[in-house]
Order: structure tokens, then C-alpha cells, then sequence
């Protein structure tokens, strides 16, 4: 073995040059003996001028290894050390002065033969003749890699079953993680051993643990090649599959889980049926393991809720779906009209009695039971569908009062409030739908109040000025809704024909903690003083509100401490116990 190469070219130039088995510079007596005093394979290199590493010196330890060596790393006349040129750039990156301190791990051979070396440079002073020197140094990493392994695998493993445990199932994951960008889908399905401490309990930890190797091998069934399967918990499991048709075949693997624990299990004489919850998720690119993981746990919760496997869905993705069926149902319930209009009084608070009524939507859901305006209002403004609702809603109204009129043998003393949205002021002839209802109810303008919002102005305000005209050439009354939580501008209040200012109920309920709501409704009430408007403050929910209120020159109010809004038939009943 010649343990010498001599390099030609330079750093830059051609460094994957091969050697040329030049003569080996012969070792000084002294460093021979010094480098056979250390315990570790050792060789003294320098850099000639013209860029060539030579070896000046090796101990015996050094030539032993390179000579037991299979690999041609260490063999300094064989190709492969500078083909690959690791030892070559770490020299190279030494002598340049960019690494001084280099080290570099490699391995020699493969599989359980495999062989593991650190390379570590020193450097050295100057030789007699003058050439930079260093101390190459070469440890035989390899029992300390094997253990390490071991110690890693025992890391990653159920020593129960055998299987991968949560962090071995969470490096699995990072791997097929990384061949997603390859187009190959992933999902992760999370088992719950349904009962299982109530089982543990009754036959005793060891046919407990005997189930749940029993439990896994019937798992394995269950997969496919390439599948991963890992015990996550106690009793839960972790199964990593790949797609080839996307959700479907996540799906299939659930279904082969739930077939193959439906035979009982046989444990110590005892034949013991076991259920599971199986969650599903998929995997996206660049997802973190742990968050996949969580989620696909997250839908085990689901499924013992339902009963059979499911798929975690992002929130946002259920909300969608939750408003688009919400918009196919609403469509339908207004056709069949099965929306309901109920009635909230509206309290004159010098007097205390009933000045009118706010109409408000109201959908009892067959399945879903009540569903909130504040939910289904906003997927009617989205889809379009508040066009018929506020037509119906007008009309309803109308109706209602034009009925109450009738019973009570003579014009009441009454007015109703309808809520009007912006969409409504935007694409609808809101004047000719107002108009249409009081003709069809024989009702005149005035015993109207119709409620708009500051959204309505802002969007185009020449149009709302030609809406808010019409109205009011109706002889309708106009308020501005959720006043103060919208930004119409002062000049455009002013130039309105706006009657009514509705303080929002954000700053009715905060006035009983936080000063600043108090200054606020104050400065509406003197706004709504100056521009010549009345109020109403909406959310009144205590009697101390109330009195406040009425003391601060609030008009009228409405709120859970008067009423909640209620049915037609109830709200009449309600005007007439409050009448004087
Ligand atoms: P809004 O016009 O501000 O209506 C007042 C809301 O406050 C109503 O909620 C009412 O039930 C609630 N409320 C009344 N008093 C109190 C109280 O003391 N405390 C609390 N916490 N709440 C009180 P609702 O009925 O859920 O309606 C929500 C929103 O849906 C309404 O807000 C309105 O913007 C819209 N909306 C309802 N019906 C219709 C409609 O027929 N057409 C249009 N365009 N919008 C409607
Ligand atoms: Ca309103
Ligand atoms: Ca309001």
C-alpha cells in the first residue's frame, strides 16, 4: 500500500484530478514516533507549492486501517477518495484557510458491514522546508454508530408489539412527507381501541396487552404493502397509508380495519369482541407530521360521535360547506315559506309603553333547529336570496299589522320596524317594494320605520340619497341601524333624510362598565339632538339601563328586559298588558 497522493491542479482547477502515485515523501524518525505514541490512526500531510498534498508521515495504526479498509476512502492512491473528493475538499478547504478545524464523517461499506470513520485535521507548524502542515486524524466511529442506533431504533419502538412507536410513526410521516412533491398522497388514520381500560380492567393488564398484539397482527392484515403501521398510544394505532385514488382508498383501508376486528378475540378462554373509532387525515404538502397527526385524532373524536370513520376537514372547509347548505335550505324554506317573522316591542321610555314593533327573521330548522339571523341573514346577503327575504319580510309585515288593525276594529297606535340590508338598498327597487306591500295591505307609509345601515350609504351614496328620498316621499320613517358601528360620514347624516338613530347594542351593554360607552351614547343622543332625530337604544337588558337611558333623553328602547322578540299573536297581547 503506498499511503501518498500527489494532487495536481488547484482548489478552483481539477480537483477531481486522479493521483499520480508520486514517490511518498519519507518520514522523518521523529514523526513516526510521535504519531505511533497516539491512539488513533494518524498521518502528518503538507501542500506543496505547486498545490500537491503529500503525506510526510503515518503511524502504524493509520496504515492498518487503511489496509484492513475495504474502503478505497482511505486508500490514497485509489480513485474513489478523489472522486468523490471529500477528503480532497477538506484538505483543500485546510490549506485555503476557510476551515481549520475540518472534520468530516464517512462511511465505509455498506448494510451491517458498514464502517464508520470521522476524519479530523489539526493543524501543525511549519516543517524545516517550509510547507504548511497538518494532523490528519481518522477514529473508528463504528461501535459508537451502531449503538447509537440501537439506542435510536429502541427510541422508535413499542417494545410491546414491536411495532413503531409515536415517534417512530411521526419520522414516518416526515418521510412520506417529503414524497408528496413527488405527487404521491398520503393519509394518516388514527385507531381508537374502543373500551379498551374497561377491558384491561376485567381480564387483567397481561390478556390486555395480549389483545393488543393480537389487535395489531390483525391490523397488519388489514394493510397494504408500503403501509406503516405504529402503536401510537395505548390503545390506539397509528396507520400510514399511500393513495393512488385519493380519499377513496383511505377510506377502503378503514373499511378493511373495521372487517378484520369484527371476529371475536380469543384471549385466555375469553372471546371478546372489540370496536374501534377510526379518524382519517389527508396529507398536504409541507405539512408538519405532529399537526397531521393531531388532526386525524381530532376526527377519531368525530368518529365515535358518529359512529363510523370520518375525515377531519379544516374548520374553514366545514364552515363552507355548513353556508353553502345553509343558502340550498334557506332557498327552499322561502319558497315553502317556513321563515317566520316575530315581533320585538319597541319601548317609549318616558311613558313605558309600546311604541311599535322591530320584525325580525326567525327559521326554525326541521333538523337543525333554530337558526340565527346572524348566521343566515349574512349567506341570504352573499347569495342574493335577501332580495326574497326582504320582499317576504316587508310583505309579512304589512300583513301582520294590516291583521292586528282588523281585530282591533281601528287603526293602532302602532308602527313596525323592517330591517332593509344594503344589498337590498343595492340591487333592489326597495321604494316599488314598499310601496307594493302597503297597497296589499291597505296600510299607509307612516306606520313604517324602515331600517337601514350605515353599509348602505357607504357603498354608493348618490344611490342611497335616491332610495332614502323615495322612502320617505312614503311617508315612511327612516333609522339608521347599528348606529355607530359602521362609517358613514357626518355630512352624509345630515344630508339624509334620516329619522331615527339606532344606538347599536355593543355600546348599550358596555355602558354599565366601561365609561367610554357612556360617552359615547351621550354624544349620539346630543348628535341625534342637533341633527333634529330621534333614538332608539337597542340591547336594553336591565332596569338600570333602562332608567339611564330614559335619564340621558333616549326616546325609546328595546331589549331582553322589556321582551324578546315575539310571536305576532304574543306581541299584540304584549302591547295591549302595557297599555295605560
Ligand atoms: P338587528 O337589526 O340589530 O336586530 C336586533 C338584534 O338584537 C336581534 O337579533 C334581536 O333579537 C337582538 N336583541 C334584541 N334585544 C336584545 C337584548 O336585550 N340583548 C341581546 N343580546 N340581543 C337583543 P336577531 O333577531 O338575532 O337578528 C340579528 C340581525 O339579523 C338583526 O340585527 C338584523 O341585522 C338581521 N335581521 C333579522 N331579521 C332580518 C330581516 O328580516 N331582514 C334583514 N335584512 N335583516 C334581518
Ligand atoms: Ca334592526
Ligand atoms: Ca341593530
Amino acid at each position: 500500500m503506498q499511503v501518498a497522493e500527489k494532487r495536481s491542479g488547484t482548489a478552483s482547477g481539477q480537483r477531481r484530478a486522479k493521483p499520480t502515485g508520486a514517490k511518498p515523501h519519507l518520514a522523518t524518525a521523529d514523526d513516526t514516533g510521535l504519531l505511533d505514541a497516539l491512539p488513533i490512526a494518524a498521518a502528518i500531510i503538507d501542500q506543496a507549492p505547486d498545490f500537491s498534498f503529500n503525506v510526510l508521515a503515518h503511524n502504524s495504526r493509520f496504515e492498518a486501517m487503511v489496509r484492513q479498509s475495504s474502503c478505497t476512502a482511505l486508500d490514497w492512491n485509489a480513485a474513489d477518495c478523489l472522486r468523490s473528493g471529500r477528503i480532497a475538499d477538506l484538505l483543500q478547504n485546510f490549506f485555503n484557510g476557510t476551515n481549520v478545524a475540518g472534520e468530516l464523517d464517512f462511511k465505509d461499506g455498506d448494510g451491517v458491514a458498514a464502517r464508520h470513520f470521522r476524519v479530523k485535521l489539526a493543524p501543525l507548524p511549519r516543517a524545516r522546508r517550509g510547507n504548511v502542515r497538518c494532523l490528519l486524524s481518522v477514529v473508528d466511529r463504528t461501535v459508537e454508530v451502531q449503538s447509537e442506533r440501537a439506542l435510536r431504533s429502541e427510541m422508535l419502538r413499542d417494545s410491546l408489539t414491536g411495532l413503531p412507536n409515536r415517534l417512530g410513526f411521526s419520522e414516518a410521516i416526515e418521510t412520506a412527507g417529503e414524497m408528496v412533491s413527488r405527487d404521491v398522497e398520503h393519509a394518516v388514520l388514527v385507531v381508537d381501541v374502543l373500551r379498551f381500560s374497561r377491558i384491561n380492567e376485567s381480564v387483567g393488564s397481561l390478556a390486555g396487552d395480549e389483545l393488543l398484539i393480537t389487535f395489531a397482527r390483525r391490523l397488519i392484515l388489514a394493510l397494504r404493502a408500503g403501509d406503516v403501521l405504529a402503536r401510537t398510544g395505548g390503545n390506539e394505532f397509528g396507520v400510514l397509508v399511500s393513495l393512488r385514488r385519493g380519499i377513496a382508498d383511505a377510506l377502503k383501508a378503514a373499511e378493511r380495519i373495521q372487517q378484520v376486528i369484527t371476529a371475536p378475540f380469543k384471549i385466555s378462554e375469553l372471546e371478546i369482541r372489540v370496536e374501534c373509532a377510526i379518524g382519517l387525515a389527508l396529507m398536504n404538502s409541507a405539512q408538519d407530521p405532529e399537526e397531521l397527526f393531531r388532526n386525524a385524532q381530532f376526527a377519531v373524536k368525530q368518529a365515535k360521535l358518529a359512529g363510523k370513520p370520518q375525515i377531519y376537514e379544516p374548520k374553514q372547509a366545514t364552515e363552507a360547506r355548513r353556508r353553502f347548505s345553509i343558502e340550498t335550505e334557506l332557498r327552499r324554506a322561502l319558497d315553502k315559506d317556513q321563515l317566520k317573522l316575530f315581533y320585538q316591542p319597541l319601548i317609549d321610555l318616558k311613558s313605558g309603553e309600546v311604541a311599535g314593533f322591530e320584525a325580525l327573521a326567525r327559521w326554525e330548522h326541521e333538523d337543525r333547529g333554530d337558526i340565527s339571523p346572524a348566521e343566515f341573514i349574512p349567506v341570504a346577503e352573499e347569495s342574493g336570496l335577501i332580495l326574497q327575504l326582504g320582499r317576504w319580510a316587508m310583505d309579512k309585515a304589512a300583513q301582520t299589522l294590516a291583521g292586528w288593525d282588523l281585530q282591533h276594529g281601528e287603526a293602532l297606535p302602532l308602527y313596525v320596524g323592517v330591517n332593509l340590508s344594503a344589498i337590498q338598498v343595492a340591487r333592489d327597487d326597495i321604494a316599488s317594494v314598499v310601496s307594493s306591500a302597503l297597497k296589499a295591505s291597505g296600510l299607509t307609509g307612516d306606520r313604517f320605520s324602515l331600517e337601514l345601515t350605515e353599509s348602505s350609504i357607504v357603498q354608493d351614496p348618490a344611490r342611497a340619497t335616491r332610495v332614502f328620498d323615495a322612502l320617505k316621499a312614503l311617508d315612511a320613517t327612516v333609522a339608521m341601524d347599528d348606529f355607530g358601528t359602521g362609517y358613514s360620514s357626518l355630512a352624509y347624516l345630515q344630508r339624509l333624510p334620516i329619522d331615527v338613530l339606532k344606538i347599536d347594542k355593543s355600546f348599550v351593554s358596555g355602558m354599565m362598565v366601561d365609561p367610554d360607552a357612556v360617552a359615547i351614547v351621550r354624544a349620539v343622543l346630543s348628535l341625534a339632538d342637533a341633527l333634529g332625530m330621534s333614538t332608539t337604544a337597542e340591547g336594553i337588558e336591565t332596569v338600570e339601563l333602562a332608567t339611564t337611558l330614559a335619564t340621558l333623553g333616549c326616546a325609546s328602547g328595546q331589549g331582553y328586559y322589556f321582551a324578546k322578540p315575539l310571536e305576532a299573536s304574543a306581541a299584540l297581547d304584549y302591547w295591549n298588558s302595557r297599555r295605560r
